[in-house]
């Protein structure tokens, strides 16, 4: 069989030694002659499974000792409410900084557990650029500072985070998460849906710091932080298999040297699409603005609409998967997480070279 390029946006390419441990394992988890997902989630070796995972996670990420890592269900996407619903204290405001779609999204749902304000926003520019961290309207009195630390659909990338002094700083990671080095101190809470590049979907990654879980009888349990801290996030049955593969994944990324050299790999996958777009005389046009490119989400245009379609349909023919732009805004979009391989960015940069000179040979011969 051979293996698709695989370009998704989430759920994403996972990698395929991580597939392939999955596989051994599969009729025989730890020896208990069963599979992962028939063992119990109480069970000692489901236990140890879990705390591997939270412990790889914490060592990767070189997360403080007042960190909590949970491990919860909803997606990224309940992380929208539940943050509000736990930090978001009455009397206080949240800030927001909109970046694309999932930044509206995050804020719309905040907007209905409280005070809300938007403190900078590249909307006007259709979410070309990530705002300048001092062009940022801080208040010292928010309940926290909301970002989207990297936006898949639009492929833009924070480079430099605010420096936020007492109030929590809160990042939705879903698509860059151990994509490059962060200094986790930084930030209140750091989120992330696992379905990019951390493992299959079901299962959502929160960094929290720990003096920011209070306990706050009025939030249903299954929202409450506090609920899944005390119990180690076992307070109901978790996704016991996607617990499992996301523990594979974080093995997989110390395999390859942990963050900092992932990152190393990712700058050059990036590059080597950005520069085909950078020497094509403007065939490919980057969505993003050059210093808020992202190295994860690669988003471009063809001249012409013709032009677009024939790429999208050529370049499935040739067996790359997932280039067509989110549904909202169109164009081409290139996902490159942790899990892609530089081989198949390289190859889908070569296509794009040669699809250009093939298209510009037949415009010439054709006027
Ligand atoms: N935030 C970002 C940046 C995302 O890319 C996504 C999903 N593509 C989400 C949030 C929503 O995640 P989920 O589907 O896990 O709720």
């Amino acid at each position: 069989m051979k293996r698709a390029r695989n370009f998704n946006a989430g759920p994403a390419a996972l990698p395929l030694e991580v597939l392939q441990r999955a596989q051994n394992e599969w009729l025989n988890i730890e020896d208990s002659g069963m599979s992962v997902m028939e063992l119990s989630h109480r069970s000692a070796e489901f236990e140890k499974i879990h705390n591997h995972a939270i412990q790889t996670l914490k060592e990767l990420m070189e997360i403080p000792e007042n960190y909590e890592v949970l491990l919860l269900q909803g997606g990224a996407s309940l992380q929208f409410s539940m943050i509000p619903m736990n930090i978001l204290k009455d009397g206080k405001r949240a800030d927001y900084v909109l970046t694309g779609s999932w930044s509206e999204k995050a804020l719309k749902e905040a907007k209905k557990v409280g005070e809300t304000a938007v403190v900078a926003s590249s909307k006007d520019d259709t979410y070309t650029y990530i705002p300048k961290v001092t062009d940022i309207e801080m208040n010292e009195d928010a309940a926290y500072l909301h970002i989207t630390s990297n936006n898949t659909i639009y492929g833009t990338q924070w480079n430099e985070f605010p420096a936020t002094g007492n109030v929590p700083l809160v990042a939705d990671m879903s698509s860059d998460i151990l994509s490059r080095k962060i200094d986790v101190s930084k930030f209140g809470i750091i989120y992330a849906g696992a379905q990019k590049n951390l493992g299959p979907s079901g299962i959502t990654v929160v960094i929290i710091r720990k003096d920011l879980i209070t306990d706050n009888d009025k939030i249903p349990s299954m929202l409450n932080y506090s609920i899944h801290s005390k119990n180690n996030s076992l307070y109901n049955t978790p996704p016991t298999l996607a617990i499992y593969l996301l523990s594979l994944v974080l093995d997989w990324a110390k395999e390859q040297g942990g963050v900092e050299k992932i990152a190393e790999i990712n700058a050059e996958k990036a590059k080597a699409i950005y520069d085909i777009i950078d020497n094509s005389n403007g065939f490919y046009k980057g969505h993003a603005l050059y210093e808020s490119r992202s190295h994860m989400n690669v988003t471009f245009t063809l001249p012409t609409e013709e032009a677009e379609k024939q790429f999208l349909k050529e370049v499935k023919e040739a067996g790359f998967v997932g280039l067509n732009g989110h549904r909202s805004i169109g164009g081409c979009r290139a996902s490159i997480y942790n899990a892609v391989p530089l081989s198949h960015c390289q190859e889908l940069a070569a296509f794009m070279k040669k699809f250009q000179d093939a298209y510009m040979a037949k415009e010439t011969q054709t006027h």
